[in-house]
């Protein structure tokens, strides 16, 4: 097993020679060659990286694995709570976690625009390797091409994780049961508005930050509290009810939620009113949404809660059989809504 390494670095780039990417850094010559020693290799050191090799060589896990892939492109780069970086590692280290995988290993596929501050590279490499700390994941491979300036936006990411699977749930919407209880791990809309505030200039008493978090450690907490977790969805982009109505689509059944159970804060639900968004639809970066059998809900609420990334768990409705795949919220006043899939995109570039 490598060990991570806990220290902060300062860019040990020669940036007074080079301040800014050029596009002979992406050219496979002496730039590129220095960069990746400089930047990517000082940033993410693991011995499996350090073989500098074509391709990263993994022992087999006994066990059944899990790989995902997700690609970031968010506008802007920096916004209040996290960035790019640490957002790259969280969104697929969490999407591995939602199969019930412990991650693992992430490579990480870089494109640069030309004249890209060396500065700013570096504090999103910083972060990433921040964030791989805390999610316990090593950058074990990875690639970097430079595009043309105006032919990019500052840096696009591609991260791809791998993760071991080391109990015998089969996590997923073929899972979900009627009468499972529904529940979030915290308050949701945090991360999109973070990002439309600052798109927006929208200023509020103190700065909504996004809820960027990995939900691996928690995820595995349920599990190893013998949790019979059916199913679990990152609420990422089109944010609750897109995940649930993908899920009801899957899983042939009826999701009821109840507004009042769902946890909004004040300045998020008035921030997506200024904007007219419902924070249903809008995207979080370290919340999800669980399914577990009814009689295991207030335990895993319990488990939750006591996990950083758990604590404004709660209930928030339950799935019942349909022939019909349909999700429903009680609205504060008692009226039935349906929930709908959103049609289009709502928040461009949230991810
Ligand atoms: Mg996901």
């Amino acid at each position: 097993m490598i060990k991570n390494q806990e220290f902060s670095l300062s860019c040990p780039f020669p940036i007074q020679n080079y301040p800014h990417v050029l596009l002979a850094h992406g050219g496979g010559g002496r730039f590129m060659h220095q960069l990746i020693e400089k930047m990517f290799l000082a940033g993410f050191e693991n011995p499996v990286l350090l073989q500098r090799h074509d391709a990263a060589i993994l022992n087999r896990p006994s066990a059944r694995i899990a790989f995902t892939t997700d690609s970031y492109v968010i506008s802007p780069l920096f916004f209040p709570g996290g960035n790019i970086g640490d957002l790259a590692v969280n969104g697929t280290v969490n999407d591995l976690a939602m199969a019930g995988a412990r991650p693992l290993y992430l490579s990480s596929g870089f494109i640069l625009e030309e004249g890209l501050a060396m500065d700013t590279l570096w504090r999103v490499i910083d972060s990433m390797r921040k964030a791989c700390q805390k999610a316990g994941v090593f950058i074990v491979t990875g690639d970097t091409k430079v595009v043309g300036k105006g032919k990019g936006d500052g840096i696009f990411i591609n991260t791809a994780g791998i993760g071991v699977i080391e109990h015998d749930l089969t996590i997923g919407p073929l899972a979900v049961r009627d009468g499972d209880a529904i529940i979030v791990n915290g308050d949701l809309g945090a991360h999109g508005m973070a990002i439309m505030a600052q798109r927006e200039s929208l200023s509020f008493e103190s700065a909504i930050e996004s809820d960027t978090a990995p939900l691996a450690d928690m995820v595995l907490d349920l599990i190893a509290h013998k949790i019979n977790v059916h199913c679990l969805r990152d609420l990422t982009r089109g944010g609750l009810a897109s995940a649930l109505n993908e899920i009801v689509m899957v899983s042939k059944t009826k999701m009821q939620i109840v507004e009042n159970a769902i946890p909004v804060r004040e300045d998020v639900a008035s921030a997506c009113e200024m904007l007219g968004l419902d924070p249903l639809y809008v995207a979080n970066e370290g919340r999800m949404v669980a399914f577990v059998p009814a009689d295991e809900a207030d335990q895993t609420v319990d488990v939750m809660r006591r996990h950083p990334q758990g604590q404004g768990a709660c209930i928030i409705g339950h799935v019942s059989l349909s022939d019909q795949p349909l999700v429903v919220m009680k609205s504060k006043i008692g009226a039935h809504r349906i929930i709908d899939m959103i049609s289009g995109e709502q928040l461009p570039r949230i991810c």
